[in-house]
């Protein structure tokens, strides 16, 4: 037994501060985590936000739902 991290699996354990507005998201009942992926590569990139904020800076026909799990 150890105390090392867990192997990386590509999950965030750790809220990530909105991306729109910059705040904390630890208390926002409306977060999410959104995942871009890249062209090749499998480049991955996350961005946390809150729903509500994302909405606001999407261009029209972009919604965001909260799927809770
Ligand atoms: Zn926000």
């Amino acid at each position: 037994m150890n105390d090392e991290e867990p192997p990386w699996t590509g999950v965030l354990t750790e809220r990530l501060r909105c991306c729109v507005c910059g705040e904390s998201t630890d208390d926002a009942p409306d977060y999410v985590l959104v995942e871009l992926t890249g062209p090749a590569g499998g480049a991955r990139q996350w961005f946390g936000a809150h729903a509500g904020h994302l909405n606001g800076v999407l261009g029209d026909g972009f919604r965001v739902e909260v799927h809770l799990m």
